[in-house]
């Protein structure tokens, strides 16, 4: 129970308390915040007062001190913010360092540190594999052995409401004329990602059992993807300028800890991986029951199912270490596009639209294959809490730009 008067099914409730970084109007300053209802708390300034041995943790305004600190550090604030707002006797403490959220503005929460994005959706890499390679097996021999990824470019992860400028680059056209232009294939991906507070030491690779010791929290993300761009530059050595354009994350990071109801079994893999990537018999293996939701222009268009997902975030940290890679403060690692077994469930357009061969109608009555300049685009998700209530991530929202002029 709270002082604080939130909605058990509101998906800031009590129970989960994300973390984002947020200025008042006319501040120059932004400051840590936990999400609360619709209310959003300064804890660096109730931490002053209350927690001060984890007060400096605020200090620079954004969550890296946070991430860097490590798992004692983030149950100790855990549990710090979740007894303020039961305890009568702070009430006026915190209750003073409470913003109305509708009036604040949200920035990049973090410092990126590295982007890995994956590929970890089956029915995704095979619809993908259908249309990229249509004359041989839609999944490569590899995809049941590995989690597939690559590694992004982390200086263009851009925080939701940040426009998207439609970009330039080469392609091959149907008729097999190599060209330099505005991407006429531009997409969208719907994804949850993974942030990496506690870092690891090169050479040494973190084990599935260890990914609650690393992995603060999880936010949205949406990975823009040019496929003309993609399909012709991502033979031999994978995605490059298809991507590296613009990626967009949500504003609010929810905790792990707030997930503890979402977790479940992911699908079954046969074959069996090899041991470092088999949950088989873990105690607690980390699929999420989150369902996506991707809306164009304001009219749902797809509801992508996360439990799906063939890999776990658990599996593709041991994967991306598996070769001593270390970890930083900051990274963020992305599942790759979400999409179930229904066709209402793809999580990008060249999926929606097969290629751009049967575009899809908007209720409004336009017709859609790919982005147009001026298109929104919003995701959205949430996942079951505990005791019945809901776990929300906010959304990731962008808007397409006109393409710039080129030298
Ligand atoms: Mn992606």
């Amino acid at each position: 129970m709270s002082w604080l008067e939130v909605p058990a099914d509101h998906p800031f409730g009590l129970h989960n308390l994300p973390y984002g970084s947020f200025r008042t109007g006319g501040e120059s300053r932004f400051r840590v915040g936990v999400a609360v209802g619709d209310h959003v708390l300064d804890v660096g300034t109730v931490a002053a007062d209350l927690l001060p041995a984890r007060a400096a943790l605020f200090d620079d305004g954004d969550l890296d001190r946070l991430l860097a600190a490590g798992p004692a550090a983030w149950h100790h604030v855990r549990a710090a913010v979740t007894g303020w707002l039961a305890d009568d006797g702070v009430r006026d403490v915190v209750e003073r360092a409470l913003h109305p959220l509708a009036l604040v503005e949200l920035r990049m929460p973090f410092s990126v540190a590295d982007f890995v994005d994956f590929y970890a959706s089956e029915h995704h890499a095979t619809n993908i594999g259908r249309m990229f390679r249509p004359d041989s097996e839609p999944l490569t021999p590899n995809w049941k052995h590995l989690p597939i990824g690559y590694h992004g470019r982390a200086g263009t992860v851009v925080v939701s409401g940040t426009s998207v400028i439609r970009p330039c680059g080469q392609r091959r056209t149907p008729e097999g004329e190599v060209v330099f232009g505005p991407s006429t294939r531009l997409d969208l991906e719907a994804e949850v990602g993974f942030v990496v507070g506690a870092g690891s030491t090169i050479g040494s690779p973190v084990p599935r059992a260890a990914f609650a010791d690393h992995v603060f929290g999880v936010c949205l993300v949406n990975d823009w993807s040019a496929r003309d761009l993609q399909a012709w530059e991502y033979v031999p050595l994978g995605p490059f300028l298809g991507k590296s354009f613009a990626t967009s994350v949500s504003p609010w990071v929810v905790p792990l800890a707030a997930l503890s109801a979402a977790r479940g079994t992911p699908p079954t893999r046969e074959p069996r991986p090899l041991p470092y990537l088999d949950d088989t018999d873990d105690d607690e293996q980390w699929g999420l029951d989150l369902t996506m939701q991707v809306r164009l222009n304001g009219h749902l268009v797809s509801s992508p199912p996360f439990r799906t997902m063939y890999w776990t975030a658990a599996q593709q940290l041991a994967h991306l270490t598996a070769n001593g890679a270390c970890l930083r403060p900051g990274d963020l690692f992305a599942s790759g596009t979400v999409s179930g077994p229904e066709p209402g469930q793809r999580g990008s357009l060249i999926e929606l639209s097969w290629g751009g061969k049967e575009p899809i109608e908007l209720p409004d009555g336009t017709i859609r294959s790919f982005l147009e300049d001026g298109d929104e685009v919003v995701i959205t998700a949430t996942a079951p809490g505990p005791d019945g209530t809901i776990v929300g991530f906010g959304e990731v929202r962008g808007t397409v730009a006109p393409a710039r002029e080129q030298p």
